[in-house]
């Protein structure tokens, strides 16, 4: 379906009555799907799709998920060299069956020849000088064979290393989206994935939270553990947080200890619920230093969160949480405030009132 020069709302009218009539349920991921084959930037996303509905008259979801990871996932970074390699390599199988082929005709064809030659061997004593023609001829079919053979296994050692490069770009591009110390998606991961989640939300008229999560008073612990401490402590703040992260949401580290998670298709209520429960999670970790047992004492979090309101920009959605944010640290930290929080006077938490 090209509709290139579709306004935008309408793309995303026609995904959302596409997934309707087929029975999917409107989700981000089927969604990016619908969207990117309603705009036509992805054909080969188009031709899968089109084949699953031409051979069934619908897409399950289990094949949903396949188009998602094969065309959208990974599609992000790098996508032009994935292409390339993915195109070389076509390219080089489909050469290396035409080559198996020819070399199996050329085997087939110096067998005949062989055979041939036995039974005219015999009928051409006579005729030395066709018999020693005839030679030639299956001398020549032997040597093709052979330069087949060697042609062949050339191509297959191109194929291992054509699998190994698109192997490596893959997981270049996996690397590009991770932070190094913690492992958690980085800055331009989350860049990326709150703006495709704002398009979504926006188009499919869900809701959409934002938590910012700053480990409050870091300068200090640094100054008095040291850096090295401090990192280990940065790791293990990732692991709790993530151990609490599910699904369709994503954790990113925001900058130095500042933590940052999307979610989509929550309330604003269910994200502080969920900042709250990390939040208790990080604060009741008493903190050792594993070689020499000393302890560090305990680590607490201040959150910020905001939910997306219509036509909302990136920068727009990210302030408001950081803005909350602020008023958690001046509010004496280790607390989350939300937007609805914010336009209230500071009242008791629910986690002060056991
Ligand atoms: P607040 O409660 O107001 O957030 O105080 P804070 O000390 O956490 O905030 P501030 O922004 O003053 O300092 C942040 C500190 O975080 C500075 C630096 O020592 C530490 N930090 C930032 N990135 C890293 C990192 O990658 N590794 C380590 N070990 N420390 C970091
Ligand atoms: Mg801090
Ligand atoms: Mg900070």
């Amino acid at each position: 379906m090209k509709t290139a020069n579709e306004p935008t709302h309408r793309i995303a009218e026609l995904t959302l009555g596409a997934l309707k009539k087929i029975g999917l349920p409107a989700n981000p991921r089927n969604y990016e799907v619908w969207y990117a084959h309603i705009e036509g930037r992805n054909p080969a996303l188009s031709r899968e799709l089109q084949k699953s509905m031409d051979a069934y008259g619908k897409v399950s979801q289990g094949d949903a998920d396949t188009l998602y990871k094969q065309f959208i996932q990974h599609a992000d970074l790098s996508r032009d060299v994935v292409d390339l390699v993915t195109r070389f390599q076509t390219e080089i199988t489909d050469l290396h069956s035409l080559i198996e082929e020819s070399g199996e005709s050329a085997h087939e064809n110096s067998e005949a020849l062989t055979d041939l030659s036995d039974q005219l061997r015999q009928t051409t004593e006579d005729y030395p000088a066709v018999s020693a023609l005839l030679e030639n001829v299956i001398t020549v079919a032997k040597d093709m064979r052979n330069q087949n053979q060697t042609l062949e296994s050339r191509l297959a050692e191109s194929t291992d290393e054509i699998s190994k490069l698109q192997r490596n770009v893959e997981s270049i591009q996996a690397e590009a989206m991770k932070d190094p110390l913690t492992g958690v998606a980085n800055r331009a991961s989350f860049d990326a994935e709150l703006s495709k989640q704002i398009v979504y939300a926006h188009g499919a008229n869900e809701p959409l939270a934002l938590i910012l999560a700053d480990i409050d008073h870091f300068k200090k612990f640094n100054d008095q553990y040291g850096h090295q401490t401090g990192d280990q402590v940065l790791r293990l703040v990732a692991e709790v947080m993530n151990a609490n992260v599910k699904g369709q949401d994503l954790l990113a580290r925001y900058g130095g200890e500042e933590f940052a998670i999307v979610l989509p298709q929550t309330t604003i209520d269910n994200a502080q619920m969920l900042a709250d429960r990390i939040r208790k999670a990080v604060e009741s970790r008493r903190l050792k230093k594993r070689r020499t047992d000393e302890d560090l004492g305990v680590i607490t979090m201040s959150m910020g969160v905001a939910a997306y309101r219509k036509s909302d920009t990136k920068d727009a959605i990210i302030e408001r949480s950081d803005m909350c944010l602020y008023a958690a640290k001046d509010r004496g930290r280790n607390q989350v405030v939300t937007e609805i929080d914010l336009n209230r006077p500071k009242s008791p938490s629910k986690s002060d009132v056991a």
